[in-house]
């Protein structure tokens, strides 16, 4: 059987870190197996922004590089929905509901107050087709649930191990709206069974809907898929990440923080796993790497202090042939590859690479202290051409002519030459600088 996984966002919001997280699991899976990926968007309840939120997730998926082979929307297939909702009802396993939410929410609060759990008492279940007439007529109009089998509901969870439900500790889902719309959970598991899903891969929170959505399958008489539940995203006190879900959207780490979606990738591919985080830029490493039972059920602690260190390493050692586009997108078309091979390994964010361009080629005001000791190096300037043994070759000179050595002799050329204290190699930035500006430099001009 060809393995298909899916990754399901509903366009209600930014994709954030958690949501990339099931995305890659399920992509990793499917790539692994040679299988397929599909990419459904659950858009049947969509909010009026959906639209931009769709392209949003579009965006951000392509950003990461998670193709997909088959793209769904839920809209779409309502019709499936609709044959799936009469096929239940003549089952007799869809009831119709009068209650409306802040009745339910009355009877919600009172369970709890005795100490029951606060799941739906199947009132409606009792009605008789009397009391049906009678609520019609005051103008209500029913949604409809899904009545569990008063059996267990058991499965081997891909990350979770055993999984164990007892029907009567659920609610009965809501299928149906009382606009005779279909809910997400119908539509969900129709189109599992429609696209042919083999391995279902979501977030815990999902744990029992999926108990319910088994015995759905089975009404439907699907063969449930697989399920993997990837523990929830907590921050370094142990706390859901959704409070602060803003700063961690996929929009935000890419556009504000300059993440690379190597990084990234890299980063939640092994999170919450018993492998090393490391810098994996290839991502056959990664998708060869892949398996679920690699995964821990403990809720993995993401740090963006971790990922901006993993995203430094991802860029000491992105090849040019990577970075050179990215770099013309942020107005550096001239760049070479000495020019990477000497700033590459003091970058934190691609963007740094435009100021060191600027230290390169100018202007830069110099920073002079020893006015005579930089107009004596200027002297010592060997002639051009420049290249990776000139520095070696004028500071030896230098040293020679002065009797400096260490900081007091690099100190002051590096602040002359780039107006910092600190940067890339100086052997490989010197002849990006050249030697005109550099005297110019050491002279105190700005150039
Ligand atoms: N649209 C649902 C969500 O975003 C899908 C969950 C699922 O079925 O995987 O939570």
């Amino acid at each position: 059987m060809t393995v298909r996984t899916r990754f399901a966002p509903s366009p209600t919001g930014r994709l954030h870190v958690g949501n990339a997280r099931t995305a890659l699991v399920a992509w990793l899976h499917a790539r692994k197996a040679g299988g397929a990926f599909v990419l459904r968007l659950d858009d049947t309840d969509a909010p009026p922004e959906a639209e931009a939120h769709a392209e949003a997730i579009f965006r951000d998926l392509a950003w990461l590089g998670l193709d997909h082979d088959r793209f769904e929307r839920q809209s779409a297939r309502v019709d499936r929905h609709g044959e799936a909702i009469d096929r239940l009802k003549a089952a007799g396993r869809l009831y119709p509901c009068y209650e409306t939410p802040e009745e339910l929410e009355l009877e919600r609060r009172a369970r709890l107050s005795r100490g029951l759990p606060p799941i739906y008492d199947r009132a409606a279940l009792d009605l008789t087709e009397h009391d049906r007439a009678r609520l019609e007529a005051e103008g209500r109009a029913p949604h409809w649930r899904f009545r569990l089998d008063d059996a267990p509901i058991e499965w081997t969870d891909r990350v979770r191990g055993p999984v164990r439900f007892a029907a009567a500790d659920l609610s009965d889902p809501v299928v149906v709206r009382a606009d005779g719309r279909p809910l997400y959970h119908l539509g969900s598991v129709v189109d599992d069974i429609d696209l042919a899903i083999t391995d279902v891969v979501r977030g815990e929170d999902h744990v029992a809907n999926t108990a319910a959505h088994i015995q759905m399958f089975q009404a439907l008489g699907a063969e449930p898929p697989a399920f993997a539940h990837l523990p929830l995203l907590v921050d370094a006190d142990g706390k859901a990440l959704s409070k602060r879900l803003g700063s961690l959207s996929l929009e935000a780490l890419r556009d504000e923080q300059g993440i690379e979606p190597e990084a990234l990738v890299a980063l939640l591919a092994r999170l919450g796993t018993a492998d090393p985080v490391e810098p994996i830029a290839d991502r056959q490493v990664l998708i060869e790497g892949f398996a679920f039972e690699r995964f821990s059920r403990a809720a993995p602690r993401f740090d963006p202090a971790e990922l901006a260190r993993l995203n430094a390493r991802i860029l000491h050692e992105m090849p040019f042939a990577v970075a050179e586009h990215r770099l013309a997108d942020l107005g550096l078309g001239d760049v070479d590859a000495a020019f990477w091979a000497a700033v590459r390994p003091n970058l934190e964010v691609l963007a740094d690479a435009a100021d060191w361009w600027r230290v390169a080629k100018g202007p830069v005001t110099p920073a002079i202290e020893e006015p005579d000791f930089l107009a004596e190096a200027a002297e010592a300037l060997p002639a051009e051409p420049f290249d990776g043994e000139t520095w070696g070759a004028w500071t030896a000179a230098v040293k020679q002519a002065t009797g400096r050595k260490g900081k007091t002799l690099f100190l002051p050329l590096r602040r002359a030459l780039t107006g910092r204290d600190r940067g890339p190699e100086l052997a490989a930035l010197l002849p990006l600088i050249g030697r005109e500006r550099a005297r110019r430099r050491l002279l105190g001009e700005t150039a």
